[in-house]
């Protein structure tokens, strides 16, 4: 088996081998409560110090391969997974900025979100180790994400879904020849329902945060960064947060090249929550986790009990990371001024990204010449919903010319 790295609990701090499949620590999974966030999340460790020989250059040139839970490159798909653009923003509504901007377009993956990320890693790992069937609960990206990735590399996906998910998620899943599970509940029930259906089955599993390798996939992205910011580490990264597996992913990546030597700090990294879905953000420090019943059209971060809570808000208190809601309306907002901005429609939950950014930025939090990036993690196709309460497309006129001149000086584009 794999030895190249092992696994640490988030609570208990205990470390474990990796050697068979494991999801989290035994020892504090078996004290687990109801309603409450998982105990026992597994976090990957790798030898640092043994690679801490290896420049950056170094890792690049051989695909980060040192620093993921795999042995081979071609274990992966071979669809164009991650290497996504960051695009510099120099001004926004005709105003030049004062600060850097970047946008990391994450929804120009495969499937066109983030996710694609951790399901080419779990994809890879269940290859290596002879697995055919992965299950995952989804909210909808997690899902069409394994779905399409499975099809790519000939595995069998089964998709757990609350049946309120976006159609088009739904739609993806079904044309990538997944066997989709719409349940009448919500994501926790259709998470529950998916590691029942692990053990029953024996699945792999790819549920965000539980399959510790999600997170190793995830990370991804800040090795991405750091590159395409020229071996730089920005000021600020915003991120949209749910479960707090992304959170999660981006401080891992940071950690591991710190713990290389590579950098000698974590960016200060700004968790985004939806107003009316801030279970993690309003846990931070408690005694006992309330959730509240969420309630956002930002579908993908809509969650009642954040399956990285542990984790995430660890990163968030050790690398003083800092926090802001932002409301549905915010994010409506947010997500029009991105697009006709930028050319970038990204679906509610990257928005909410933006909408934190922008309200940094209207509180004058954002640093003259800082560097800041956002963090976009999936397309404005896939919930069109969301956004129809922005315009109403317009009734047809008649197909001549005398009908377009009108149209044109009923809206002010000709006199
Ligand atoms: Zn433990």
């Amino acid at each position: 088996m794999n030895a190249k790295f092992i696994y640490e609990c988030s609570d208990c701090g205990r470390q474990i081998e990796a050697g068979d499949i494991i999801y989290l620590c035994p020892e504090c999974s078996a004290k687990q409560l109801p309603d409450q966030p998982p105990l026992g999340i597994l976090k990957v460790i790798y030898d640092y110090s043994a690679l801490s020989e290896l420049t950056f250059q170094e890792l690049e040139e051989s695909h980060f391969l040192q620093l993921l839970p795999v042995n081979e490159l071609n274990s992966f798909p071979n669809l164009k997974v991650g290497n996504t653009p960051l695009y510099k923003i120099d001004s926004l509504d005709g105003k030049v900025n004062d600060f850097e901007l970047y946008l990391k377009d994450d929804s120009q993956n495969p499937t066109f979100s983030f996710k694609d990320r951790a399901s080419a890693l779990v994809s890879a790992f269940a290859k290596e180790n002879g697995i055919s069937t992965i299950v995952a609960a989804s909210t909808g990206n997690a899902g069409s994400s394994l779905a399409g990735i499975c099809a790519a590399q000939g595995q069998k996906a089964v998709i757990i879904v609350p049946a309120a998910a976006p159609k088009a998620k739904l739609t993806q899943i079904m044309m990538y020849g997944a066997t989709l599970i719409p349940v009448a509940g919500n994501y926790d029930q259709a998470f529950d329902l998916s590691i029942e259906a692990t053990k029953q089955f024996g699945w792999y599993n790819r549920n965000t945060a539980f399959n510790p390798l999600t997170i190793e996939g995830k990370k991804t992205v800040s090795f991405e960064l750091f590159s395409q910011l020229k071996e730089q580490i920005p000021d600020f990264i915003f991120v949209p947060v749910g479960d707090g597996v992304i959170l999660s992913g981006v401080y891992k990546g940071f950690e591991d090249l710190l713990n290389m030597g590579i950098i000698n700090t974590i960016p200060i990294i700004i968790t985004v929550q939806a107003a009316g879905s801030s279970n993690l953000i309003d846990n931070i420090g408690k005694k006992e986790f309330v959730s509240t019943p969420s309630h956002t059209l930002a579908d993908s971060i809509s969650v009642d009990i954040p399956r990285n809570f542990k984790m995430a808000t660890n990163y968030i208190t050790k690398y003083f990371g800092q926090t802001v809601t932002v409301t549905d309306n915010e994010i409506l907002k947010a997500s029009s001024l991105l697009a006709k901005n930028t050319g970038i429609f990204t679906e509610p939950a990257a928005a909410a990204a933006f909408a934190g950014f922008l309200d940094y930025k209207n509180r004058y939090l954002i640093p003259k010449g800082s560097t800041n990036v956002v963090l976009l993690t999936g397309c404005g196709l896939k919930d069109l919903n969301a956004v129809q309460s922005l315009f109403e497309i317009p009734p047809a006129i008649s197909p001549d010319m005398q009908s377009v001149e009108k149209y044109l000086e009923a809206n002010s584009l000709i006199a």
